[in-house]
């Protein structure tokens, strides 16, 4: 959508938000900028010889609570702005989780489809070396995000760790379990997205068993989550990736999807099972199930959409999936929004929990990993939710509300605007 900047939009949530607070502009200005941003040029001696110049980003929008905290991207979309919002959602994402960072984000514009694993290596590395200078373990940790996963987490903390020479694993999290991830990381953010339902559909009396899900995006967050939630008993009908959107009324085998995308270079391009078949991408977005949950990239539900939705809960387990204007008409619809900044915070959670057994060296079981886990996102949710009610304000707002707050606070301590 043509004129769309996403970090408007999180400025146009902070002002409401602070303005339901009674916060004047002062006490919170310094929210409203990115703290340090870098930009750096990326080259990539291609196998047959050729170099190429990428862009690459790190914002660090937010150190008032801890280091910053944030994903790495790889698309070939990914620009300053889109890494400063998502950057700045961190900081409100980490502030309600109340754990000790603060926000961050990067990227590099590139279709990492187009390289090989050798190339990519070769990128993640390159990038790396430029981004050295204002990443650190005390400062700015950096995390997968959409297409970067666990294998670049480990060439993020060699080449790092090379360059610093000692071994750093607190560096990046994400990281797989054989070089200092955490158990569990890897469901972290599905699992928090069914945690923060569940904590919902209790609320509402309502039993997941009887919920159909369409589901937009099948990344780690969305093939993951999808599992998770059809497994508690939900009935998926629909799921969309970038290459193809299936749909089945007697319920999508989601394991058998699951197992299918992670073999085919997590794409269901191919997938096929009795009683499916294939829909467009906007119909998916209008399916008349219980809950939509949006897991591949922002800006997905928006003015030109927002008035095909038939869901009655948008479950955001991606950054920024849904515009100004559409939250603002599935509010006065009454259609329930368990917003990105809430819903996807298991991520970043089980990342502090990676980053605080790196620092520490002792590592934990799962179950105690799952089990921390679950008692953050309830209380993230509890402190939304009170919020909520108490303003009688619509949940994204109220989250930033939950997040101001303890910002604030903060800033106010510290003496940050002095
Ligand atoms: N990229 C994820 C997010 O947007 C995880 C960030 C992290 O673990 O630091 O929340």
């Amino acid at each position: 959508m043509s004129g769309y900047n996403p970090y408007e939009n999180m400025l146009n949530t902070l002002d409401v938000a602070a303005e339901k607070l009674g916060y004047s502009r002062s006490e919170y200005e310094v929210l409203r900028h990115p703290e340090r941003e870098l930009k750096v040029a990326v080259p990539l001696q291609l196998d047959n010889g050729e170099v190429r110049v990428y862009e690459g980003y790190r914002c660090q929008h937010s150190t008032l609570r801890g280091s910053a905290k944030g994903g790495l991207r790889f698309h070939p979309d990914s620009d300053e702005n889109e890494v400063r919002a998502l950057a700045a959602w961190m900081t409100i994402k980490n502030a309600i989780a109340n754990i000790p960072y603060g926000g961050g984000k990067g990227g590099i514009k590139v279709d990492p489809k187009t390289l090989n694993p050798r190339e990519l290596e070769r990128l993640t590395r390159n990038f790396v070396r430029r981004i050295a200078p204002i990443i650190g373990v005390n400062t700015d940790v950096p995390a997968p995000d959409v297409n970067t996963n666990a294998q670049i987490m480990s060439w993020i903390a060699d080449e790092y760790s090379t360059l610093k020479g000692e071994w750093s694993p607190g560096i990046v999290t994400g990281k797989p379990i054989e070089v200092g991830g955490s158990l569990g990381r890897n469901e972290a953010t599905g699992r928090g997205c069914l945690i923060a339902l569940q904590s919902y559909l209790a609320k509402k009396n309502l039993d997941i068993k009887n919920l159909t899900v369409a589901v937009q995006g099948f990344g780690n967050v969305g093939s993951v989550g999808a599992r998770l939630i059809a497994q508690a008993g939900a009935k998926v009908v629909a799921i969309g990736d970038v290459s193809v959107n299936i749909y089945n009324p007697n319920g999508i085998d989601v394991e058998k999807a699951y197992e299918y995308a992670n073999s085919h270079g997590r794409s269901l391009e191919g997938y096929s099972e009795p009683g499916m078949t294939t829909i467009g991408a906007q119909e998916l977005l209008a399916q008349p199930v219980d809950v939509l949950y949006m897991a591949a990239l922002e800006n997905q539900l928006n003015k030109d959409n927002m008035e095909n939705i038939q869901a009655k809960i948008i479950l955001e387990g991606a950054n920024g999936p849904t515009t100004n204007d559409a939250d603002k008409y599935f509010y006065e619809k009454g259609i329930d929004i368990i917003p990105d900044v809430l819903a996807n915070g298991g991520g970043v959670v089980v990342s502090y929990y990676e980053w605080v057994q790196n620092k520490a060296s002792f590592y934990w079981t799962e179950e105690e990993v799952n089990e921390r886990l679950t008692k953050n996102m309830q209380n993230s949710f509890e402190a939304v939710w009170e919020m909520q009610h108490k303003y009688n304000v619509p949940p994204r707002q109220a989250a930033y509300m939950v997040a101001l707050e303890r910002l604030v606070v903060e800033t106010k301590w510290r003496g940050y605007n002095c």
